[in-house]
């Protein structure tokens, strides 16, 4: 049956529809024909332009002109047909792709008379390769260019893609037998048996995290936490891929620093409970020596001269003082021995009761005291904690020579460097610190004055405060202007 279509009409329908034009060049004449197709894919129009070859060659990019040039002259020559995809520069500048495809026509003594072909725009599905392969280039440098090694395993645990990284934990000779194999001899039956079940895992839960320790066939041991994720390409097989994390120097800083800290907090125990049992201890001769001496003074009044009594009160008045230097360090040792006693807090309440217990200063000193209103509940060892306030608030009261002595307490909730905790303060108007006493305070029997200047005791309150909010994993500070005043500031958890 005949086609109901015209066979040109037909041709010039089928080469719009797929992007191909046609050509035809005749040697004698030196005619070149080119398909309306062709014209398009050159960005022409074929009413207003006829083509010769050398401007036939000249559309392609510089680069490729030659090239083009001795392909038709070998086509012509040897009667081979071509095929080449090259760049074509379009009349308005635009690159694109193009496939060409010649071969000859011969006459009927076997003389080539003419070269025609096929000419089709490719610029799309070129432009999705050098898309792929740049992609390809992006994923391969990234791989190598990571501290991590990264290997992709199939599902019968073959590696078949690893970056340098991963490659290198190999020996130079066996390198080439690690893509395609899975390399299970390489290690010991138990660390086969351990990464073999995370790879099981990561297929059947789509990932699995692992941090395992084994001996490389380098022969070095490392400490690697890998993550494994399942993918599947185009053709609807499963892949894994995993990222192993050499944590192996980590690791071995995080066991010194353990080992470090038992030791230190050892240590620490055992220090306070040295001070504990010499403080304690020390105590009972030291209760013998003031007694014996009162004794004395009261016993033998008669027989001692003026001298003898000042000898002795010395001996009473220093025994006191050891006594309570004692007690001080029992109280020091105490709080590092002595579980806390953790509950849910009220802090108003704690001021509130430590408030009432000092009115008779507050009145006698004329000191104004400001408390913030609903000030937070707090978990804490309610008795230390208000050990604590109590301190801070005799001090700000002890250390002050203004006539009308001003204390504030409060709490920041949004203290930049404390977000997450209750940041509490005492502040008071009073003499300040110079800047460089402020790290003295803070250690046990320092004192910035004299004994009897400002009613002072042991240099230790500030110690011992400081340590039972290190015990609530806080921290305490102070800030301060000399001549101005103080605030003292301690975290606690709320
Ligand atoms: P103590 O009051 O028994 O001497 P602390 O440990 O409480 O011991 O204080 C140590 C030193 O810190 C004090 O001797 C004093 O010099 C200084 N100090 C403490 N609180 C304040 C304050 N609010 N203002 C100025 N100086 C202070």
């Amino acid at each position: 049956m005949k086609s109901p279509i015209n066979t040109r009409m037909f041709l010039e329908k089928a080469e719009k529809i797929a992007g191909v034009g046609h050509w035809h060049y005749n040697i004698e004449t030196q005619d070149l024909f080119w398909s309306e197709q062709v014209y398009n894919i050159h960005g022409l129009n074929p009413k207003k332009y006829k083509p010769t070859v050398d401007e036939a060659v000249s559309f392609y990019h510089p680069d490729d002109r030659e090239y083009v040039r001795s392909m038709v002259e070998t086509c012509i020559e040897t009667s081979k047909p071509y095929e080449f995809n090259l760049r074509l520069i379009r009349r308005d500048g635009e690159l694109r792709y193009v496939r060409s495809l010649g071969e000859t026509e011969k006459d009927d003594h076997g003389k080539v008379i003419a070269i025609f072909g096929v000419f089709q725009d490719v610029t799309e599905s070129k432009l999705r390769e050098i898309e792929i392969v740049e992609k390809e280039k992006f994923l391969e440098t990234m791989m190598n260019t990571l501290p991590d090694a990264v290997f992709v395993k199939d599902e019968k645990f073959r590696i078949v893609r690893a970056n340098d990284v991963f490659l290198n934990m190999y020996p130079q000779d066996k390198r080439d037998k690690v893509i395609g194999y899975t390399t299970l001899e390489d290690y010991d039956a138990k660390s086969v048996e351990k990464f073999l079940e995370f790879d099981k895992l990561a297929f059947k839960e789509g990932f699995s995290e692992t941090e395992e320790t084994l001996c490389f066939p380098d022969g070095i041991t490392r400490t690697l936490l890998t993550k494994k994720a399942r993918f599947q390409n185009v053709q609807g097989h499963q892949f894994i891929l995993g990222v192993a994390t050499d944590v192996t120097i980590l690791k071995d800083a995080e066991k010194s620093v353990l080992q470090a800290n038992k030791e230190l907090s050892q240590s620490n125990a055992d220090l306070e409970d040295f001070a504990y049992i010499t403080s304690h201890d020390l105590k009972e001769p030291l209760r013998g020596i003031y007694n014996y001496s009162q004794f004395v003074l009261e016993d033998c009044a008669d027989k001692l001269n003026e001298e003898d009594v000042d000898k002795l009160n010395t001996i009473v008045r220093l025994s006191k003082r050891m006594e309570s230097l004692m007690d001080a360090l029992l109280e020091y040792s105490r709080v590092g021995r002595t579980e806390l006693a953790m509950q849910d807090t009220d802090i108003n309440e704690v001021i509130r009761e430590i408030i009432d217990d000092l009115s008779f200063q507050v009145k006698q000193k004329n000191v104004k005291m400001t408390v913030q209103k609903d000030l937070p509940n707090v978990i804490c060892d309610r008795v230390r904690v208000g050990e604590v306030f109590r301190n801070l608030i005799t001090n700000a009261i002890k250390y002050n020579d203004q006539d009308v002595k001003t204390i504030e307490i409060g709490c920041d909730r949004a203290h930049p460097k404390h977000l997450d905790k209750c940041v509490f303060f005492v502040k008071d108007n009073g003499i300040g610190i110079e800047p460089q006493h402020v790290d003295k305070i803070f250690k046990i029997f320092k004192r910035l004055h004299g004994r009897n200047d400002y009613d002072g005791g042991t240099g230790s309150g500030l110690t011992i405060i400081k340590k039972i909010i290190k015990r609530h994993d806080g921290e305490m500070w102070v800030e301060s202007k000399h001549g101005k005043g103080s605030t003292f500031y301690f975290t606690l958890e709320c």
